[in-house]
C-alpha cells in the first residue's frame, strides 16, 4: 500500500499529507546537498497518531536502513504501551477496571505516570495525567472532533463534581519495599491519558536506541516534541518553531548541539471553532474546558523529552507569570511563551531565537 493511499482513507490525516510531501523532498534533497563531507539522511513514519522523523548525519553506514527501523519499532513499542485506544494496550486494560489493583504494570508505564504525577504536583494540577474521561466528552479522543460540539454543560459540572470528591487525588502508584508496583484508580472519573507525555518518553527511548547502534550524531521529531544529539556534521542542527497563527511562518530558530529536548504545546494544532472561541485539545481540570490562560504557544528545553513534552503542557495552562515561576524554579529547564496578546517571553538559556530580533542581537 502506498504512504498516500493509506493516508487518503485515514480523514484525520489528510491534513499532515503536504508535511509528510515535504519531508519526503527532504529525504531526497539531504543526501546530494551534502554528498562530499557526509549527509543528512531522513526517514519518515506513522507513529503515535503523528508523522516521526528519524534524521541522522553521517557518511552513510549499510546497517543504517535496519537501525533506523530498530528505532521506529521502539518508538511502537511504547505506543502499544500508552495508547488508551488499542484494546491491547496495559492503559486501555487499566481505565476499563480503574479500581482493581493492578500489580506490576510495564516498566515504561510505571516510568511514564510517577513522572507524570510528579509534574502534576509541580504544577498545582495543570499537568493532569488522568484526564480522559474529559478528554472524550470534548471529543478528543482520537484527531479533532469530526461533529466540533461543545460537550452537555451537565455532562461537565457531572464530571467536575465527581472530580471534587476525591481531593487527595485519585491516581494511585505504589511501590513495596518488597518491589512490587501496584497502580489503580479511584471511582469512575479518572481514566489514564498520556498523550502530553509518552510521546515525549518514546522519543527518549527512541534516542536512546539509535546511541546504543552507534549513531551519535541525530534528530528525532513527533509531533511538537522532538530530541536531539551531536551535531550536524560539526554543526548545530537547526530547527524552526512555528507561528501558532499562521501556519507557514517560522516564529523562531533554535540552534543546538549536544543533547536536547525541546516540545511544543500550542492550541493551533488540534480545534475546533464554536461561536468565534477557539476549542483546543489542552484542558483545564479546573474548568473541565481548554485552557484559557492566555498562552497560545510554550515550548519547553529540557534533558528529556518527556519532561519537556509534560512541561510544556503544564505550562500552558498554568499562564505567563505562573509559568515562567514553574520553569525558573526547574533546574535545566528553559521555555520560550507567547501569549494571545502578543506578550512574549523566553529564559536566558533557551537555545532559540525570536527570529524578528535576530538582527539586533
Ligand atoms: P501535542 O500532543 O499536540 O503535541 P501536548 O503535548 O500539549 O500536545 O499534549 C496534548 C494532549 O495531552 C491532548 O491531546 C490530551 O491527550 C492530553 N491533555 C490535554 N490536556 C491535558 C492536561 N491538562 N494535562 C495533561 N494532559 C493533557
Ligand atoms: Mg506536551
Amino acid at each position: 500500500m502506498s504512504g498516500l493511499t493509506f493516508f487518503s482513507k485515514v480523514p484525520a490525516l489528510k491534513k499532515w499529507i503536504p508535511l509528510f510531501l515535504v519531508l519526503l523532498f527532504f529525504s531526497l534533497w539531504f543526501p546530494w546537498n551534502n554528498r562530499d563531507s557526509g549527509s543528512v539522511h531522513s526517514s519518515t513514519q506513522l507513529a503515535m497518531g503523528t508523522l516521526v522523523t528519524i534524521s541522522t548525519w553521517g557518511t552513510g553506514d549499510v546497517d543504517e536502513g535496519k537501525k533506523v527501523a530498530r528505532i521506529f519499532e521502539r518508538i511502537r513499542q511504547v505506543e502499544a504501551i500508552a495508547s488508551r485506544q488499542d484494546a491491547n494496550s496495559p492503559v486501555y486494560r487499566i481505565n476499563h477496571s480503574p479500581q482493581t489493583k493492578h500489580v506490576a504494570p510495564p516498566e515504561a508505564l510505571v516510568t511514564i505516570i510517577e513522572k507524570g504525577l510528579e509534574i502534576r504536583q509541580q504544577s498545582q494540577g495543570a499537568f493532569d495525567p488522568g484526564l480522559a474521561s474529559l478528554l472524550d466528552l470534548w471529543g478528543f479522543t482520537h484527531g479533532v472532533p469530526e461533529k466540533g460540539a461543545l460537550p452537555e454543560q451537565n455532562d461537565l459540572s457531572a464530571w467536575l463534581e465527581k472530580r471534587n470528591q476525591f481531593p487527595e487525588y485519585g491516581i494511585h502508584l505504589n511501590k513495596d519495599p518488597n518491589g512490587t508496583v501496584t497502580l489503580h484508580l479511584d471511582g469512575d472519573v479518572f481514566a489514564l491519558d498520556l498523550g502530553a507525555i509518552a510521546k515525549g518518553y518514546a522519543l527518549d527511548q527512541a534516542m536512546a536506541t539509535m546511541k546504543q547502534s552507534g549513531i551519535q550524531d541525530g534528530l528525532i521529531i513527533g509531533g511538537g516534541d522532538m530530541i536531539i544529539a551531536g551535531s550536524k556534521g560539526g554543526k548545530p542542527w537547526r530547527i524552526g518553531i512555528q507561528h501558532p497563527r499562521d501556519r507557514d511562518k517560522v516564529m523562531a530558530q533554535v540552534e543546538v548541539m549536544g543533547d536536547m529536548a525541546l516540545a511544543t504545546s500550542g492550541d493551533y494544532e488540534r480545534f475546533f471553532m464554536v461561536n468565534g472561541e477557539r476549542q483546543h485539545h489542552i484542558l483545564d481540570s479546573k474548568t473541565g474546558k481548554p485552557s484559557r490562560s492566555g498562552l497560545i504557544s510554550v515550548s519547553i528545553q529540557a534533558k528529556e523529552a518527556m519532561v519537556a513534552d509534560a512541561l510544556s503542557t503544564a505550562v500552558f495552562v498554568l499562564g505567563m507569570e505562573k509559568g515562567k515561576a514553574l520553569i525558573e524554579q526547574l533546574d535545566g529547564v528553559e521555555g520560550m511563551l507567547v501569549q494571545e496578546n502578543g506578550e512574549r517571553w523566553k529564559s536566558p538559556q533557551f537555545k532559540g531565537q525570536w527570529l524578528d530580533e535576530q538582527k539586533n542581537d
